[in-house]
C-alpha cells in the first residue's frame, strides 16, 4: 500500500480534532445544534490551518446518515466518502484551476438538481479568490437565493481579493495561525502514535519553523522521518531544515554582549562550514533580535509572540532598545546586499564586527542628559581653583560683577508675585521658575534637562526670559523648536495661571552661574541679607570669604 502523508492521515475528522480554532468550532457546532446553518460560509485565513478540513467536517455534520449532527459518525458511507474527498453530493472545486465563467455556469445549472443520496448538495470552493470577476458575477445570483438543498463553503487565503458583494452574502469565519504550543502538542501526539521517539527541542524547532501552519509542520515532520526513521534529534531537525544550531546563535549574542569580535567571527565560520548560508544566518539573527526588541518593548506576557525562552532569559535585558534597533539596521543592510554570493560572507562578517564594536546606543535625549550631567560636573571642577583664588581679598572685578549682575536681573522686570523689592522679585520669580521646571521634569525629562542649564532672568509683559551661557547655545536652539517651546509655555501657564511666552537668550558676557554662587553665597541662601565683603580683622575676613554671610558680633576666644 502506498504511503499516505502525515498531513492527510492526521487530518482532523471531527470538530474535537480541530487544533487551535476554538471560536470557529464553537460557533459552527452551535449553529448545527440549533439548526441555524447558513447557506454560504466563507472560511478565511492563512494556508495550512485547517480550512479545508473544517469544510469537510461541516459537510459530514450536515450530511451524515445520523445527522444533521455536530458529532458525525465518520463510519457511514457518506461520512467516509466526504473524508476521502469523493462524495457525489459534496463537490470540492479548486478555484485556482476552475476560475472561469463556464465552470460557474456549470455550477448554476447543477444546483437546481436535488442531491443524489444526502440531505444537501454542498459546493466547497477552495482558493475562491482566484475566480475571475465574471465568474463571481455569475455566482452572485445563485449565492443570493440558492435552493434550500444547496450549501456553499468557500475557503480563501486572500479574503481581501473577494468582491464585497460575495463577502456580504456569506457567513465569514476567520482562521488564525496556530500557536507553536498547539502545533507542538499535535506533533508530539503524532510521534507517539507513529512510535517515533523525538527530542522535545526537535519538536519545538519544527513547531516554530512552521510559523503557525499545522500542515506545514506535518510536512516537515514527514521529511524528517524519512531522513532519520524513528528517532528524531535536534541536530537532525537543524540539518534538514537548514536551521542553525540554537547554541551557536546564543553564543553569537554572548559575543555581542562581551564585544568579543574574534569569538563571534569564529562562530560565523563554524556556521558557514556546516553548509549554512550567510543569508540563513542573518535571517535567524534578525528573528532573534526582533524577539528581544518585542520583549523589551512589550514585556514577557506578550501573547502574540512565541518567545524563545533561553534567548529572552539570557539576553532579554542585555541590550537597550536603541541598540537592538541599530542591530536590525546593520543586519538587514547586510541581508539586502547578500545577492552576490562572493560578497555574502564578508558582509556577514562585517556586520558581526560592527555589532561587536558598537557602544550601547541610547536615545538622543539620553545623550543630551548625559552631556548636561557632565557639564555640571565640569563646572564644579572649575569652581575649586576659583575658590582658592578668592580666598584672599575679593578683587575689584568680582565685586563689580556682583553689583552689575544683580540689578541687571531685576531692573528690566516686573514682580512676579506683586513684591516691590527687586531682590525679592527675582527670588520669587525663581521660585515660580523652579515650580515650572519641576512640572516640565515630570512631563518630559529631556526638555527639562535642556532647560535647567538656563538661568532665570525675569518676567515682564507675560514673557519669561531665560538666559543660557554661550557654551549652551545648542540647548537654546533645541528649545527654540516649536514643540519644546509650546511644552514649556504650557507648563508655565499651568503654574502661573495666565498666558506666558518663553524668551530664550544666550549670554554675551559669560559668567557661569555656579562660579557666581561662590562669589556671593547669600544669593543662593534663603535669607536676603547683604554680604560683608571687607573686614579689618584678617581672620574674620577669611571666614567671610569662605562662608559668606555678614558679621553680627565678634566674640574673641580666650
Ligand atoms: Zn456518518
Amino acid at each position: 500500500m502506498s504511503y499516505v502523508v502525515l498531513a492527510r492521515r492526521y487530518r482532523p475528522q471531527t470538530f474535537e480534532d480541530v487544533v487551535g480554532q476554538d471560536a470557529v468550532v464553537t460557533t459552527l457546532r452551535n449553529a448545527i445544534r440549533s439548526n441555524r446553518v447558513a447557506h454560504a460560509y466563507l472560511l478565511a485565513g492563512p494556508r495550512g490551518v485547517g480550512k479545508t478540513s473544517m469544510a469537510r467536517i461541516l459537510s459530514k455534520a450536515l450530511n451524515c446518515k445520523h445527522g444533521p449532527t455536530d458529532t458525525p459518525c465518520n463510519a457511514c458511507d457518506i461520512c467516509r466518502c466526504i473524508s476521502e474527498g469523493n462524495d457525489i453530493d459534496v463537490l470540492e472545486i479548486d478555484g485556482a484551476s476552475n476560475r472561469g465563467i463556464d465552470e460557474v455556469r456549470n455550477i448554476r445549472q447543477n444546483v437546481s438538481y436535488a442531491p443524489s443520496r444526502a440531505r444537501y448538495k454542498i459546493y466547497i470552493i477552495d482558493e475562491v479568490h482566484m475566480l475571475t470577476r465574471e465568474a463571481f458575477n455569475a455566482l452572485l445570483k445563485t449565492l443570493e437565493e440558492p435552493p434550500s438543498h444547496v450549501k456553499f463553503i468557500f475557503a480563501t487565503t486572500a479574503v481581501n481579493r473577494l468582491p464585497e458583494t460575495v463577502q456580504s452574502r456569506c457567513q465569514r469565519f476567520d482562521f488564525r495561525n496556530i500557536s507553536a504550543q498547539d502545533i507542538e502538542k499535535r506533533l508530539a501526539y503524532i510521534c507517539r502514535t507513529e512510535g517515533v521517539q523525538a527530542e522535545d527541542a526537535a519538536i519545538h524547532t519544527i513547531a516554530r519553523y512552521a510559523r503557525g501552519g499545522l500542515r506545514d509542520s506535518q510536512s516537515v515532520l514527514d521529511q524528517i522521518l524519512s531522513f532519520c526513521k524513528d528517532r528524531i534529534s535536534s541536530e537532525d531537525v537543524n540539518f534538514v531544515l537548514g536551521c542553525i544550531d540554537e547554541d551557536k546563535i546564543l553564543g553569537m549574542f554572548d559575543s555581542f554582549v562581551k564585544k568579543d569580535a574574534p569569538s563571534a567571527l569564529k562562530t560565523v565560520s563554524e556556521i558557514l562550514s556546516e553548509g549554512k548560508t550567510s543569508g540563513e544566518c542573518i535571517d535567524q539573527m534578525l528573528s532573534c533580535i526582533r524577539e528581544l526588541l518585542i520583549f523589551s518593548s512589550c514585556g514577557q506576557e506578550t501573547k502574540w509572540v512565541e518567545f524563545n525562552a533561553s534567548l529572552v532569559q539570557r539576553f532579554g535585558n542585555s541590550f537597550t532598545r536603541d541598540t537592538l534597533m541599530y542591530m536590525v539596521q546593520i543586519f538587514s543592510d547586510a541581508r539586502m546586499r547578500t545577492t552576490d554570493s562572493l560578497l555574502q560572507r564578508i558582509l556577514l562578517e562585517m556586520a558581526v564586527i560592527k555589532v561587536c564594536r558598537m557602544e550601547s546606543v541610547g536615545s538622543l535625549y539620553d545623550v543630551v542628559e548625559r552631556i548636561a550631567a557632565l557639564e555640571d560636573r565640569l563646572v564644579h571642577i572649575n569652581d575649586k581653583p576659583a575658590k582658592r583664588n578668592e580666598e584672599g581679598t575679593p578683587t575689584q572685578e568680582t565685586i563689580s560683577r556682583q553689583m552689575v549682575s544683580e540689578p541687571d536681573a531685576g531692573a528690566c522686570c516686573t514682580p512676579l508675585a506683586g513684591n516691590r523689592d527687586h531682590g525679592e522679585d527675582v527670588h520669587n520669580g525663581k521660585d515660580v521658575w523652579e515650580k515650572i521646571l519641576l512640572s516640565i521634569q515630570n512631563k518630559k525629562k529631556s526638555t527639562w534637562a535642556l532647560l535647567k542649564e538656563g538661568r532665570f532672568i525675569g518676567f515682564k509683559n507675560e514673557e519669561i526670559t531665560i538666559e543660557f551661557p554661550s557654551k549652551c547655545s545648542f540647548h537654546k536652539e533645541k528649545l527654540d523648536q516649536i514643540e519644546e517651546k509650546k511644552l514649556v509655555e504650557q507648563c508655565a501657564k499651568e503654574v502661573m495661571q495666565g498666558n506666558v511666552r518663553l524668551k530664550l537668550t544666550v549670554s554675551k558676557n559669560d559668567i557661569p552661574e555656579k562660579s557666581k554662587a561662590t562669589v556671593s553665597p547669600a544669593r543662593n541662601a534663603s535669607d536676603q541679607q547683604p554680604v560683608d565683603l571687607h573686614h579689618p580683622d584678617a581672620t574674620v575676613q577669611k571666614t567671610l570669604s569662605l562662608f559668606g554671610g555678614h558679621v553680627v558680633k565678634i566674640k574673641k576666644g580666650g
